[in-house]
């Protein structure tokens, strides 16, 4: 490869408040009435004045501490402006050069990506063009909602970079709980900036923007395409033109949308209806103390100290509530629980959560009201399971019914009759009864065939209406048939 790709991103997210950035309007991403959340402040009325929501501001800061950012102590707001439908007032309350947060990092796979900037602006009403019409229709109940912009240094060197960084902002916007952050619902919008250079230069090439990126896996792919697009073009001697492109999710590819405007054409200038902002010491610390666990210290945490696998553990940090749920199970597993034991219980209860209990979940979390497994009965059925007590069959009917009915497994299978027999006493008439009705295959066994055991212990599960241990069944049989 002559060439080496360097992207940098932009990225924006739909912060979770109450009320919108600059009025009291609510801020309900679910609303499916089109302009009910609106007031004359986000309709852009003459004569109204915005106040900013200091909720906001304060996701903003957290986002900024959780990135390794500085977070500025005197800030404002800035109009940039601009003319399109979407925007009631003909102007955006943004940052331009004071922005919140300044100069962090995220570590991505053990790499650094530097961030430049977060700053915080209002979003943009929605428009809809329906089909077949001559006219487009607005919902305003987005104009306004506050949008954090995070902007990265262009450290990124490859499409699955680029992804994992989105991936993981993702993942500390939701520990943070300041945006659910769905790419999908537009709660979370990538743009990406790609140029290539000849390897080892020191000059970056020209950029393209891309946009209109609603997936990582958009995201990856438009990166994808764009370095080989633009290789081809440099390789076939013609030249890179700094532009912004949209990418055609149908079509994986990217197309011209506009030449890139004059710098200056937002005619920036500070907000004036809204004062400078100064934040003391004091309150950034005590937002700072206000952060929780993140993605990487739990990665790290979990790791250390269960005995999981790697694929289980980052399960457990992406899926934060599930790997809540998995903790608060293993501290119910009991206590004085010898080391080698705990550890396969431990094994257990993540395998169990992995496989069959998300199985169960789909589309359904782990917090919701209509979740009615506990982590003590969860807890209750790895024991179960553990002892013997019932069968790995019948640990998946219990926890069915755990699932939808919410009863502990103890009662559910003494209800349905699940008790796994292991005890070989209570087994034994069920294994003579199986040996003296098929003569046939106890004489193969008997002549060496000793995998027509199976065969066997297949009918004492029969017989049993499945309640035998099978490993049990199996060995009583084989120490039968061996004398
Ligand atoms: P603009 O003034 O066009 O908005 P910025 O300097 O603000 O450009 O950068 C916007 C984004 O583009 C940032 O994420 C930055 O890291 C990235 N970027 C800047 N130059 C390049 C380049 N040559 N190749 C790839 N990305 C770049
Ligand atoms: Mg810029």
């Amino acid at each position: 490869m002559k060439y080496s790709p360097v992207i940098g991103l932009e990225i924006h997210a739909e912060l979770k408040t109450k009320s919108k950035m600059f009025c009291s309007s609510l801020n309900d991403p679910l609303e499916q009435h089109p302009n009910v959340n609106v007031c004359p402040i986000c309709m852009g009325h003459p004569g109204t004045l915005p106040v900013a929501n200091k909720e906001a501001i304060k996701m903003v800061q957290k986002v900024g501490l959780a990135l390794n950012c500085t977070i500025v102590e005197h800030s404002k707001f800035d109009r940039k402006n601009y003319f399109y439908p979407d925007l009631p007032k003909g102007y955006q309350i943004s940052q331009f050069d004071m922005p919140f947060c300044e100069n962090g990092y995220l570590v991505v796979d053990d790499k650094k990506i530097r961030i430049t900037r977060i700053h915080l602006e209002e979003d943009a009403a929605r428009l809809m063009h329906p089909e077949g019409k001559d006219y487009s229709l607005i919902d305003f109940n987005r104009a306004g909602v506050p949008l954090m912009e995070l902007v990265t240094e262009p450290d990124i060197t490859t499409s699955i970079e680029a992804r994992r960084f989105a991936e993981e902002l993702q993942l500390i916007l939701r520990y943070l709980g300041v945006s659910d952050a769905n790419m999908e619902k537009g709660q979370m919008r990538a743009e990406a900036n790609i140029s290539i250079k000849k390897q080892n230069a020191k000059q970056l090439g020209t950029k393209v923007e891309i946009k209109n990126l609603n997936s990582f896996r958009s995201l990856e792919r438009a990166c994808d395409f764009e370095i080989k697009r633009q290789e081809e073009e440099l390789e076939g001697g013609g030249e890179i033109i700094q532009e912004t492109r949209g990418w055609h999710d149908v079509k994986q590819i990217t197309f011209p949308q506009r030449q890139k405007e004059e710098a200056h054409g937002y005619r920036y200038f500070p907000e004036p209806d809204i004062p400078t902002l100064s934040f003391k010491k004091e309150e950034i610390e005590a937002l700072r103390a206000d952060i929780p666990e993140l993605p990487a210290q739990r990665r790290i945490r979990l790791s250390e100290e269960y005995v999981i696998s790697s694929d289980d553990t980052e399960m457990f940090v992406r899926n934060k509530d599930l790997g809540e749920f998995f903790e608060q199970s293993v501290s119910e597993l009991g206590s004085g629980i010898p080391h080698k034991k705990l550890e396969k219980l431990i094994q257990l209860t993540a395998n169990y959560i992995a496989s069959d209990l998300q199985g169960l979940l789909k589309s359904k979390d782990v917090r919701g009201e209509d979740f009615l497994i506990t982590p003590e009965n969860f807890a209750e059925l790895i024991n179960l399971i553990e002892q013997g007590k019932i069968s790995s069959a019948a640990a998946k009917e219990v926890l069915r019914e755990m699932f939808s009915k919410g009863a502990d497994p103890s009662h559910i299978i003494e209800e349905k009759g699940l008790t796994q027999v292991s005890n070989a006493k209570d087994l034994d008439k069920i294994v003579e009864k199986v040996i003296s009705d098929n003569e046939d295959a106890v004489e193969d066994i008997r002549k060496g065939k000793t995998t027509v055991i199976k065969f066997l212990v297949g009918k004492v599960m029969a017989e049993s209406k499945g309640q035998a241990n099978p490993q049990v069944a199996e060995k009583l049989l084989s120490e039968k048939l061996s004398n």
